[in-house]
């Protein structure tokens, strides 16, 4: 689960991390309030969206008059935001957070990350921040310090010192440097983060250390342990389809295809995408429903894949085990009664109670087609869809 930026400053800050003084507003007249409540004369207002490369994007603006700061959040609230990083069709802005502006000597680059071939957090920072990692690791890939930490010990003040001095700190910006490395590591691990990014982390004109950007995620099968850090998901920043996924208990990742998935198991899930490219078509999503599965889970299923307009073919995929094959049919009967679905839908029963499951879709009259191996169902479906597309056309040239 991902954050937003002054979510992640305040959870930073908690840890000693320093931040510059700033707040949230819901409209512009609130982030007009937020600049006087603030003082100073000039202001950074940043839209709050789930992506990085807003400063690119016109998501980040200096102001210098309360004015100022209404007319770059008039133009922001409501809009979506297309950087690089949320593809073409953008992030909604619905808040914005405003902070007192600082002046910058130098941007550092930092990112706690996981990394797997040492199964250990590594910290990654450059002395060229304000650059992406992307491009600072195409550009200046010299300039990039790695370092392990050990999970038995923590990252120890030796370590942290080392990595300061290889980014080239001044003997008096070092402690503060320990300070907030330690503050982001403890975070990192006590929160079952796994990912913090401070871009930029620069080093003020009066010599301090302050985290100017800041990004975490959250590993999701720990958040039941982090009931406070829950609370801060904003579904407004997420794929509704999604969303509406995991809010069912469903695992769903939507694509861009046309023939719509239903399986159980992620593997399984995995296996039938990439036979339905091997049969020649496009999978419209990734979707696991999950071992024992209920006629009512089946059927809800079946609504969340028919919600992605693009869908043209419904394939189930079912290998039960701990489902039942009568189950699924029962619900695959269901669903096809209850959503008046007018595309092809295929159905690929093995496993436990198997004939059961046939029989269920046989007498249930509806016109489903029923496949025995995974290529043959996935053949029926793509088929089904191109069939279904120059009958379609035909029918056009009819008219
Ligand atoms: P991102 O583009 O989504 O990563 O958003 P950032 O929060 O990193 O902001 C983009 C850029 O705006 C930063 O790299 C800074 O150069 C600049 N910026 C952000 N806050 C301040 C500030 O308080 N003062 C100044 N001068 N520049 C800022
Ligand atoms: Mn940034």
């Amino acid at each position: 689960m991902d954050i937003h930026e002054y979510q992640a400053k305040e959870i930073l800050a908690n840890f000693g991390v320093d931040v510059p003084p700033g707040g949230l507003a819901y409209s512009p007249e609130q982030a007009a309030y937020r600049a006087r409540e603030l003082g100073g004369d000039k202001w950074i207002v940043k839209a709050q969206v789930h992506a990085g490369g807003r400063g690119k994007a016109g998501g980040v603006k200096l102001c210098d008059s309360e004015n100022d700061m209404y007319e770059a959040c008039d133009a922001m609230f409501g809009r979506k935001l297309v950087t690089h990083q949320t593809g073409p069709e953008g992030k909604g802005i619905y808040r914005v957070y405003v902070e007192s502006a600082v002046q910058i000597d130098r941007e550092i680059y930092l990112g706690f990350v996981l990394d797997r071939s040492s199964q250990r957090v590594m910290i990654v920072a450059s002395s060229e921040g304000g650059m992406e990692i992307e491009e600072i690791s195409e550009q200046r890939p010299d300039s990039i310090v790695r370092s392990i930490v050990e999970p038995a010990v923590g990252l120890q003040e030796f370590q942290a010192r080392e990595i300061a001095f290889k980014l080239g700190l001044e003997a008096g910006l070092v402690q503060h440097m320990v300070r907030t490395l330690q503050g982001c590591y403890a975070a990192f691990s006590e929160l079952d983060a796994t990912m913090v990014e401070i871009n930029p982390l620069v080093i003020t004109g009066d010599n301090r250390v302050l985290a100017l950007d800041a990004k975490m995620s959250f590993d999701d099968n720990a958040l039941f342990r982090h009931p406070q850090i829950a609370e801060l998901r904003d579904k407004s920043q997420e794929d509704p389809r999604e969303s509406r996924a995991a809010d069912r208990g469903l695992s769903y990742v939507g694509l861009d295809g046309n023939i719509g998935c239903i399986v159980n198991g992620a593997g399984l899930a995995m296996a039938t995408m990439d036979t339905i490219k091997l049969a020649g078509g496009e999978p419209a999503n990734f979707l696991d429903i999950g071992g024992g599965a209920s006629p009512e889970r089946v059927a809800k299923a079946f609504r969340l894949v028919l919600s992605d307009q693009n869908v043209q073919a419904i394939l189930v995929n079912i290998f039960a085990g701990i489902n039942r094959c009568d189950w699924v049919a029962e619900g695959v009967v269901l669903a096809l009664k209850e959503l008046d679905i007018d595309i092809p839908v295929v159905v690929r029963l093995a496993g436990t109670n198997v004939e059961e499951g046939q029989k269920i879709l046989a007498q249930s009259g509806l016109p489903i087609i029923r496949a025995t191996t995974l290529m043959e169902a996935a053949e029926r479906a793509v088929g089904a869809w191109q069939n279904d597309l120059t009958q379609a056309t035909r029918m056009m040239a009819l008219k």
